[in-house]
This record gives structure tokens, sequence and C-alpha cells, in this order.
């Protein structure tokens, strides 16, 4: 087991990649605290990690507020004693964020309050904890957006994710010598809730799909088992990454018929 006797928090668990990766690091012997705004699924979720044997506690929270996430990391701590993976995940693409002329303040304000000061809150409560716990792995979702430009816009969750690329950077090279790791995850299109509500139809999947080297949209397991190596010691000279894993897109210039 890859996780045993380490504490890792996932926000954004109730759902696609979040779920996923608390599954499997619940599985690797992670003691999990899943944190979430959608309480029912979340509570779901740590049923079933307990009933497959794991440890598992539900903690609700807003990202995007402050006192939410001084508070998830309490649990941490209280619970289990410490806090050692910090896998700040959570986000949303809203439906309404397109171009610059067309996307309202509103958009764009909630948008980088939970994709991007979302992940500054949980650094910034989540750090002193790893220190307490003599350092640890930090995991910040991002996107292939932050890596591409794309020609149907989302100018608002694109920013976010650029944000979320220079903050791991730079967090990587401050807390490097603490013995505190910082990576990015970025993610290709997925087979997640997130993204099929927005590519309903057959004309908007294969729009997306002929980008894509290898053919398919990629499995929120996939992403699991990339935050895994991030999270377990098998990466532990890995610090300040792009990890991309999509399907081959930013390699690709044209793709294959
Ligand atoms: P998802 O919608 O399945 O899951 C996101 C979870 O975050 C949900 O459970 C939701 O309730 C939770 N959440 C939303 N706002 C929150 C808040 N303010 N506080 C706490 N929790 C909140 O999406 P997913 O596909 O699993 O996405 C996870 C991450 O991966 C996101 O950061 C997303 O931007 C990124 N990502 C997704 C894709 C994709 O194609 N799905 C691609 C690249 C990156």
């Amino acid at each position: 087991m890859r996780l045993q006797e380490k504490t890792a928090l996932i926000t954004g668990a109730s759902s696609g990649i979040g779920k996923e990766t608390a599954l499997l690091f619940a599985k690797e012997g992670a003691r999990v605290v899943a944190v979430d705004i959608n309480d029912e699924a979340g509570n779901q979720l740590v049923e079933l990690i307990r009933s497959q044997g794991g440890k598992a506690i539900y903690a609700h929270a807003d990202i995007s507020q402050s006192e939410d996430c001084r508070g998830m990391i309490h649990v941490a701590e209280k619970t289990f004693g410490g806090l050692d993976i910090l896998f700040n995940n959570a986000g949303i693409m809203h439906s309404e964020d397109t171009d610059a002329v067309k996307t309202s303040e509103e958009v764009w304000e909630s948008t980088l309050s939970i994709n991007l000061k979302g992940v500054f809150l949980g650094c910034k409560f989540g750090i002193p904890a790893l220190r307490r716990a003599g350092g640890g792995s930090i995991i910040n979702t991002a996107s292939f957006v932050a890596l591409l430009g794309a020609a149907t816009p989302q100018v608002a969750y694109t920013a976010s994710k650029g944000g979320v690329l220079a903050l791991t950077r730079e967090l990587a090279v401050v807390h490097a010598r603490e013995n505190i790791r910082v990576n990015a995850l970025c993610p290709g299109p997925l087979k997640t809730e997130m993204l099929m509500k927005f590519l309903n139809t057959e004309e908007k999947k294969q729009r997306r799909l002929v980008h894509i080297p290898t053919g398919r949209f990629g499995e929120a397991s996939e992403m699991a088992k990339a935050a895994l190596f991030l999270a377990s010691d098998d990466s532990s000279y890995v610090t300040g990454t792009e990890f991309t894993v999509d399907g081959g897109i930013t390699a690709a210039y044209v793709t294959p018929e």
C-alpha cells in the first residue's frame, strides 16, 4: 500500500476526479478527509469507503470561504492527528463563461473565487498543517486549457487554471526545503459530469475528440492514478511540475484520422 499511515484531504470529493481519488487513496491505506458542498454524495462516499474497510470522514466546506477552509484542515488534524496530502481539486465550469465580451463580471468572480482563490485558501491553511507533520504533498488540479488556447472560449475558467499553475510553481519553490512538494495536475477532457453536461450532443463531442490523439475522453479514475503518484513517495523528487494527463492533446498539431 502506497499511502499507509498518511492522511489525505481531497476537495471536490463528492464527484468525478475527487471521488475516484478518495476511493483509490483509501484502498492504498490513506485516511481520507472528503470535502465538498454536496453533503449527500460526500456522506455516501464515506460510507462506501468504510464498507470497503477504509478510513474516511466527510467535511462540508465551500472552498471559496476562508473559515470553511480553516475548518476542513482542523477536521483532518483533529480526527486523524495530522495532514500529509492536500489535493485541492474542487472546481466549477460556469455555463455562461464564454469570451471576454460576453462573460459577466459575476461569472468571472465566482469562477476565480472557487477555482483559484479556493486553491490559495487550501494552501493558506493546509501548509501550516503539512509543516506540523514534517512535510507532505500538495496537488492542485489545473487543466490542459491552462496550456493551450481553445476556439470555444471559457475565459474565466481558463484564466483560473492558468493562475493555479503559476501559484503551484511558486509554492513549490518557496516550500521545497520544508519537505513540501507542490504539483499541478493538468487533466485533458474527461468523461465526468462537469464536461459531459456541456458536450451533450454527438456533434459537440466529435468537435473535441478530433483533437485527442488517443481518440477518447479520459476517465476520472485515470486522474486518480496520476494523483496517487504525486501524493506518494514514488514522486519524492517531483515538485513544481505541470503533470499533464491528457491523451496527448498538448503534444498534437494534427491528430491521426
Ligand atoms: P465534478 O463536477 O464531477 O466534481 C467537482 C466537485 O467539486 C463536485 O462534487 C462539486 O460539488 C465540488 N465543488 C464545486 N464547488 C465547490 C466549492 N465551492 N467547494 C467545495 N466543493 C465544490 O468535476 P471533475 O471533472 O471531477 O473536476 C474536478 C477538477 O478537475 C476541477 O477542478 C476541474 O476544473 C478539473 N478538470 C476537469 C476536467 C474535465 O474534463 N472534467 C478537465 C480538466 C480539469
